[in-house]
């Protein structure tokens, strides 16, 4: 058994080296899904760009997660259209269907479009899909619904969502994809480098794109986009292929799919002690993943050998909308962050929406996903 995520286990190329000489323009601090994207973005637009990454290239929550690339946000689609009003939900969602599109351009087989199966698991959450459903259907989205769920899904939730635009990621290699594709514009990465300060970075902006990682660079922000643990496990390939597109149940607390090779990748069950889920530790725990591994054993109707182990953080945020923008009181430090659990395509799309305010372009989200909000709160 291996406590290496799977998606990490995969052989890697070696990249492109660049170095730059004298200051950046901008340094970004985090090489996963934001950062990579925010450096790409840049060094296409012209600037030079230095990229820090504590450990090895997709090594945080990039690297670490279920691999479910879902359009939207973390809130349901009628809660967020309450929060934040109709309109502006609409625009939100749609961009996120856009920015799913270009993510699939870039990355090749690191990405299937599968459709995702979001599950009732009782009346409770049944009523509220169904809602979803005609909330996003009434706005012109894609969106089936399936109340006859093949065994061995029968009887055991009563109804489902499908979403025909999602997909499924090998995320480790779209970072590294499109970490390459960064290179080759330009960008100096260096690996195993943690940036301790500003002044450290020697550039005239830095991006801190740590997501839950506590990177200290965000002043009066740091701690406010909270750490989170999540846990996955990987089992042994095995011959049923049943559930090739993403589900995912009980508000997102259980989430599952098989790779094509058969394996089981699973995650969630934070609640099993969701107190002690809230921290920066990457480590394992014992009920968290025999809650997985039990789970697994009753979709399988077997037990089967857990090949692979393992845990990331992700940020989580007060009213689950992204941190992207200049950090309050901190001179030239921008943030992009905070996607509550739901980051492989906000990661992607906010990485690409800071660097367009960097160049001084401004997006109405902007205004939503303003990180002084973070201190009112
Ligand atoms: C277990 C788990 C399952 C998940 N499942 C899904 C899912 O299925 N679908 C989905 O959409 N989202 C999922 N997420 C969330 C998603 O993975 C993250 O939101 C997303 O990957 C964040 O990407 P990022 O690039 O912003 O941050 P990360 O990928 O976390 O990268 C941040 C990096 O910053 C580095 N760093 C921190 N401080 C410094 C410093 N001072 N100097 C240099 N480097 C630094 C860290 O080493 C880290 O590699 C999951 C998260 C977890 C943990």
């Amino acid at each position: 058994m291996s406590t290496i995520p799977f998606w990490l286990a995969e052989p890697r190329e070696p990249l492109p080296r660049n170095e730059l000489s004298g200051p950046a323009d901008v340094a970004v601090v985090g090489g996963g899904i934001t950062g990579c994207a925010c450096a790409l973005a840049l060094a296409e637009a012209g600037l030079r760009v230095r990229l820090f990454e504590a450990r090895e290239l997709a090594g945080g929550a990039s690297g670490r997660n279920g691999g479910f690339a879902l359009r939207g946000g973390a809130a349901p689609y009628p809660v967020l259209r309450e929060s934040i009003g109709a309109e502006r939900a609409r625009a939100l969602w749609r961009w996120t269907e856009s920015e799913l599109e270009a993510l699939a351009a870039l990355a090749g087989d690191a990405f299937r479009q599968t459709g995702s199966l979001r599950l009732a698991v009782d009346e409770e959450e049944l009523a509220e899909l169904r809602r979803e459903h005609d909330a996003l259907a009434a706005d012109g989205f894609a969106v089936e619904w399936d109340d006859e769920l093949a065994p061995p899904l029968a009887g055991r939730y009563p109804g489902a969502l499908f979403h025909p635009t999602d997909g499924v990621l090998q995320p480790a290699r779209l970072v590294r994809r499109i970490a390459r594709r960064a290179a080759e514009a330009g960008v100096e990465i260096r690996e195993h480098t943690r940036l301790e300060s500003r002044e450290q970075a020697d550039a005239d902006a830095v991006v801190v794109a740590t997501d839950g990682y506590p990177s200290g660079l965000l002043g009066p922000l740091e701690g406010l986009i909270v750490p989170t643990r999540g846990q996955v496990l990987a089992t042994e390939p095995i011959d049923e292929l049943r559930f090739e597109v993403p589900h995912y149940g009980r508000h997102g607390f259980d989430y599952w799919h098989q790779r094509p090779d058969g394996r089981i990748v699973a995650g969630g069950f934070r609640d099993v002690s969701l107190d002690s889920e809230f921290t920066a530790e990457e480590a394992l725990t014992a009920p968290v993943q025999q809650a997985l591994e039990e789970f697994v054993a009753s979709l399988a109707g077997r037990r089967l050998h857990i090949d692979y182990r393992w845990a990331g953080i992700f940020g989580m945020v007060f009213d689950f909308l992204p941190v992207v923008g200049r950090v309050p009181g901190e001179d030239g430090v921008w943030v992009a962050g905070g996607y509550s659990g739901h980051g492989n395509v906000l990661g992607f799309a906010c990485g690409r929406l800071v660097a367009r305010a960097l160049l001084g372009e401004h997006d109405p989200l902007l205004d939503l996903f303003e990180p002084a909000r973070l201190l009112a709160s």
